[in-house]
C-alpha cells in the first residue's frame, strides 16, 4: 500500500512518514499544498493524509480540487484541535476521515487501516484467502493457524493481493502501490517476490493470469 503524507510541519512530517514506513506502507511526503495536490493527482495512492494549514495551497482546496478530478482515494485531514469548522469544511470537501493535532500515533494507523480496507472492499481487519490469513492490525500471517514468517517486501504484497483478492492486479499496479517515488522501479522484481510468496503459502493461492498479473484467490480452479 503506498501513502501520502501532505503536512509542512518538517518534524511531523518526518515523524509521520517514519511511522508509516515502519508499518510497511511505501511512502512519498510532500510539505506545501501544490506539491501534496501534484503528487496526489498523478500518482495512485491507497491513501492520503492531509494537513489543512499548508502554505501555497490550502488542504481544503487541495482535496477539493483532487474530488473534482474525481480522484477518488481515501483522504484523512489533520486539523487543528480547537478547529472544529475544519472538520467541517474537510469531511464536506471529500475527507473520509480526520484527526485532530495532537494525536496519537497509533490512532492515525487503526484509521488508515480502516480507511485502506474499506476502500478495497473489507470490513474486517483480517483478510481471509483459502487456508491463508493475514492480520491487518499485527501484520501477522498464518496458513491453517501456523504463522508464516515474512519479509517486509514480501508482506507488502501479499498484504495488495489480500486487499484487492479475487482481482487480477497487473504487474504494474503492483510496482505503482508497493514501492514509494524515488525507488528504482523494476517490475522483474515483483515475479521474484511473488514466486519467493509461493514458497511460504500454498502456491496455488496465487494464480499467474498471463499477460495481465496476478490473482489471489480462494477457489483458483473456478477463477
Ligand atoms: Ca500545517
Amino acid at each position: 500500500m503506498r501513502v501520502l503524507v501532505v503536512e509542512d510541519d518538517n518534524d511531523l512530517n518526518r515523524q509521520l512518514v517514519g511511522a508509516l514506513s515502519d508499518a510497511g506502507y511505501a511512502v512519498d511526503s510532500a510539505t506545501d499544498g501544490e506539491e501534496g495536490h501534484f503528487l496526489g493527482d498523478t500518482e495512485p495512492y491507497d491513501l492520503v493524509v492531509l494537513d489543512i494549514g499548508l502554505p501555497k495551497m490550502d488542504g481544503i482546496s487541495v482535496l477539493e480540487e483532487w474530488r473534482r478530478a474525481d480522484r477518488k482515494m481515501p483522504v484523512i485531514i489533520l486539523t487543528a484541535r480547537d478547529r472544529w469548522s475544519d472538520k467541517v469544511a474537510g469531511m464536506d470537501a471529500g475527507a473520509d476521515d480526520y484527526l485532530a493535532k495532537p494525536f496519537h500515533m497509533e490512532e492515525l494507523l487503526a484509521r488508515i487501516r480502516a480507511q485502506v480496507r474499506r476502500a478495497s472492499g473489507h470490513a474486517s481487519a483480517e483478510l481471509t484467502c483459502g487456508s491463508v490469513q493475514l492480520d491487518t492490525k499485527t501484520s501477522r500471517v498464518t496458513c491453517d493457524g501456523q504463522q508464516i514468517k515474512l519479509t517486509s517486501h514480501e508482506y507488502r504484497l501479499l498484504s495488495y493481493l489480500m486487499h484487492h483478492n479475487e482481482r487480477v492486479v497487473s504487474r504494474t499496479e503492483l510496482v505503482e502501490h508497493l514501492y514509494d517515488q524515488d525507488f528504482d522501479r523494476d517490475s522483474n522484481t515483483i515475479e521474484v517476490f511473488i514466486g519467493r510468496l509461493r514458497k511460504k503459502i500454498p502456491a496455488d493461492i496465487i494464480e499467474t493470469v498471463r499477460g495481465l498479473g496476478y490473482r489471489m484467490s480462494s477457489s483458483p480452479d473456478e477463477a
